[in-house]
C-alpha cells in the first residue's frame, strides 16, 4: 500500500503521471477545465480515485459566487463515488480498493457542544467537499476517513456508479428531514414538492410502511409519485385525503407552510427540508400550531444520518433517475441544472 504524508507528492499507483484533469471555480461564474497535480491525502485522510460525481445545485451557487468563496481555486463536487487508491499515515490498515462515497460534510471540530451532543451538523466549525476543500469535479480528490462512507459491492450490487452519487447529497439531505419530520412507524406523511431529494425520501419512507401522500405542482410528478408507490398525489395547495402524522417541505416556498400545518393531525410535525425558502406569511395559530403541531428547520446532516439512510437504500432499491454527462462537459451540465433542462440527477462520470 503506498502512503502518503500531508502535503507530499508522491506518484500514485495506476496513474501515469502526477497530473489529472479537473474543473475548478476561479472566479464567478466560470468553471475552468485545468490540469492539477493529484492530490496527497493528509494524515487522516483517503485519496479517491472518482468513478461518478453528482451534480448538485449547491455546486452552482458555489460556481456563481451565491455561496462566498471559501477557498480559491476550489474544485466543486461532494456527491462522490469512487475507489480509495491510498490512505495517509495516520490510517495504514485502511483498506486499499474499497468504494466509497465522498459527501458534503467534510470534517466537524469533534469538541464544541453540538459536535459531543450528537448535533455535529450545527458544529460551528464544520467544513465542506467542494467548497472549503477540493472536491469530486476531478480524476481524484480526497477525504478524511472518518467522513467517508464505505460502499461495499455486496450491499449496493442493484446500484450502478451514478445512481448511488445524488445519494450522498440528495439522499442524505432528504432522510435528515424525514428524521426531523418525527413520523411514527406506519404513519401518515405529506411531501411537498417532489424533486430529486424527495423522491428518494418517499421511497424511503414507502419501504419503513409509511403512507406517503405527496403534493406537487407538476403532473409528471404526480404521476412519478404515484408509480413509486404513494398512496395519492394532487396540487401543492390541495388537502391530502387525510390528515398527516408529519410533512416535509421540499419545495422553497414560504406560501406552502401555513397549508402544510394547516394539513397535520394534532401532534403533527413539519420540517422544512431547504437551505432557502421564501417568506412564510402569518401563521393562524389555533389551526396551525395550536395543538401541539411543530414546525422544524432542517440544517446539513450528521454522520449518523448518512449511516442510516445508506443502510436504508441498501435494503430498499431505491429507483433514481440519472442522466450522465461526460467528465469533458461538466460545464454543460451545470448550464443544464441552471437553466432546468436536466431530466433527474445529472452525474459526471468518467
Ligand atoms: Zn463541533
Ligand atoms: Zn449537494
Amino acid at each position: 500500500m503506498l502512503r502518503f504524508h500531508h502535503g507530499s507528492v508522491s506518484p500514485v499507483r495506476g496513474c501515469e503521471t502526477e497530473g489529472m484533469r479537473a474543473w475548478v471555480v476561479r472566479t464567478p461564474g466560470r468553471l475552468e477545465r485545468v490540469e492539477l497535480p493529484t492530490p496527497a491525502p493528509g494524515p487522516d485522510e483517503l485519496l479517491v480515485r472518482v468513478r461518478a460525481c453528482g451534480v448538485c445545485r449547491t455546486d452552482l451557487h458555489v460556481r456563481d459566487g451565491d455561496l462566498p468563496p471559501h477557498k480559491s481555486p476550489v474544485v466543486p463536487g461532494h456527491e462522490v463515488v469512487g475507489d480509495v487508491v491510498a490512505a495517509g499515515a495516520a490510517i495504514p490498515d485502511y483498506p486499499v480498493g474499497t468504494r466509497v462515497g465522498v459527501p458534503w460534510l467534510r470534517r466537524t471540530c469533534g469538541v464544541c457542544k453540538y459536535c459531543t451532543r450528537g448535533r455535529e451538523n450545527l458544529c460551528p466549525h464544520s467544513l465542506y467537499t467542494g467548497w472549503d476543500a477540493d472536491g469530486g469535479y476531478a480524476e481524484y480528490t480526497t477525504v478524511p476517513a472518518a467522513y467517508a462512507y464505505p460502499l461495499p459491492e455486496k450491499d449496493f450490487a442493484e446500484y450502478s456508479d451514478e445512481e448511488l452519487a445524488p445519494l450522498l447529497c440528495a439522499g442524505i439531505i432528504g432522510y435528515r428531514a424525514l428524521r426531523r419530520a418525527d413520523l411514527p412507524p406506519g404513519g401518515r406523511l405529506g411531501v411537498y414538492g417532489f424533486g430529486g431529494s424527495a423522491h428518494l425520501t418517499a421511497q424511503v419512507a414507502i419501504g419503513q410502511g409509511a403512507v406517503v401522500h405527496v403534493l406537487t405542482r407538476s403532473p409528471e410528478a404526480q404521476a412519478l409519485a404515484r408509480e413509486l408507490g404513494a398512496a395519492s398525489a394532487a396540487g401543492a395547495y390541495d388537502a391530502p385525503p387525510e390528515p398527516l402524522d408529519s410533512a416535509i417541505l421540499f419545495a422553497p416556498v414560504g406560501d406552502l407552510v401555513p397549508v402544510a400545518l394547516s394539513a397535520l393531525d394534532r401532534g403533527g410535525t413539519l420540517s422544512v427540508a431547504g437551505i432557502y425558502l421564501t417568506d412564510i406569511p402569518p401563521l393562524a395559530y389555533d389551526r396551525q400550531l395550536f395543538q401541539e403541531r411543530n414546525l422544524r428547520s432542517v440544517t446539513a446532516n450528521t454522520r449518523e444520518d448518512g449511516r442510516e439512510f445508506l443502510a436504508a437504500a441498501a435494503a430498499y432499491k431505491l429507483r433514481i433517475a440519472v442522466t450522465p454527462y461526460p467528465f469533458d462537459q461538466a460545464d454543460q451540465a451545470l448550464d443544464d441544472l441552471a437553466a432546468d433542462r436536466v431530466n433527474g440527477v445529472a452525474v459526471l462520470v468518467h
